[in-house]
């Protein structure tokens, strides 16, 4: 079903350095004095490789600060004559494109806002066709993995193969510390998805506050993670946008310094041991599907029976029993209570359904006649 995709390997594009590769700058770029006064401070941080600063701010309220607009462009320029970092804006439409293009801006990154629309990134796909400039795509907004990987694709057919994600959390209901749930699960399926497709992890939008950004950053980081996007001004409490999750950069530095970068691979005998302990997950995981199959042939006979003599599906008490007793042995053998009741929920929700489809079916004439 998944597309070929062009892609090319993120080291074959991006500057090679001490990891982790960061792209770090304000959320927006106010005044030419701020964003160079960023620029300067962040240019002392080596891992810092590219300069965000959004020009055009997607603003939930028309009368919020929007972006300094075009003139930042300029600003910019000047950050890369000054300091040589990399340069990075977001796109929102095909104007974006064209004035971040004949400003030399090097990177291009679509919102989370624009991604939600098919419409606009396909406008952006137009507008990109035969331009060769990298594009990082963020998440939409929902915890939506198509919609995503169909961003993805939509700017990749335009021929861009200097593309990568960015993972910046989703829009959740529950209640999470987070501004947005990062639900790690979608990235690592993205990944799984499209080979060779780089994720880069914008830790302040899913933060939303300055206290979680170390925590997330190691988290990213031990999920291999290509790359942090991390929002940095040169006084963060005075920001115009996304105030609370800015840093400065010399806390970066020390967050930068703080986090433990760890190897992919082992030695020999690492990896001669971790080999064995993945056979033995391999034939548990065997067992345990087969026992699972087993359990669900078990059902099928109950279900056959139950309808043969009209019994109803439900019954309460054997299902308060089980789940008494499973996690007794289960908490006792040292599994997790919550994990147990997830699982044994989820294994009694399959066999209600394998029976409902036995009760459904068209009664046919059994030995002793009852249905
Ligand atoms: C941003 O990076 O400043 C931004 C607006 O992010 P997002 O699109 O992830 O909300
Ligand atoms: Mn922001």
């Amino acid at each position: 079903m998944t597309p070929k995709h062009d892609i090319q390997a993120f080291s074959d594009w991006l500057p090679a350095g001490e990891a982790p590769f960061i792209i770090s700058g304000p959320c927006s770029a106010e005044s030419e004095e701020q964003v160079m006064l960023t620029a300067h401070q962040l240019k002392q941080i080596s891992q810092v490789k590219v300069y965000r600063a959004g020009i055009w701010k997607p603003r939930t309220r028309p009368n919020d600060f929007e972006g300094a607009g075009v003139k930042a462009l300029t600003w910019l320029q000047r950050v890369k004559q000054e300091t040589g970092l990399l340069l990075s804006v977001e796109v929102a439409n095909p104007y974006h494109v064209e004035q971040a293009l004949a400003h030399g801006i090097d990177m291009l990154w679509i919102g989370a806002r624009t991604v939600v629309n098919p419409f606009s990134v396909q406008e952006l796909a137009d507008v990109l066709k035969g331009v060769d400039i990298p594009v990082l795509v963020k998440n939409p907004l929902t915890p939506d993995l198509k919609l995503w990987l169909g961003a993805l694709e939509r700017i990749n057919k335009a021929g861009i193969s200097k593309l990568a994600a960015i993972h910046r959390g989703f829009h959740y209901f529950e209640k999470s510390p987070y501004r947005n749930a990062p639900m790690w699960e979608i990235p690592i399926e993205l990944k799984r998805l499209v080979p060779g497709l780089a994720v880069i992890t914008d830790i302040s939008h899913i933060c939303g506050r300055r206290d979680l950004l170390q925590l997330i950053a190691q988290k990213a980081l031990d999920l291999e993670t290509n790359g942090l996007m991390i929002e940095s001004h040169f006084d963060p409490d005075n920001a115009l946008t996304d105030a609370s999750q800015q840093i400065t950069p010399a806390s970066l530095h020390e967050m930068i310094n703080n986090l433990i970068i760890r190897k992919k691979t082992g030695s020999i005998a690492f990896e001669y041991k971790l080999e064995e302990l993945r056979t033995e997950i391999d034939k548990i995981d065997g067992e345990m599907l087969n026992l699972l199959a087993r359990r669900m042939e078990v059902i099928e006979e109950i279900g056959t029976y139950k309808k043969e003599n009209n019994i109803t599906i439900l019954q309460l008490k054997r299902w308060q029993h089980i789940i008494e007793d499973r996690l007794a042995i289960g908490t006792h053998l040292g599994l997790n209570k919550k994990f147990l009741l997830q699982l044994l929920e989820l294994v009694h929700e399959a066999s209600i359904q394998i029976q409902t489809q036995i009760f459904n079916r068209p009664n046919r004439n059994t030995e002793n006649g009852s249905a």
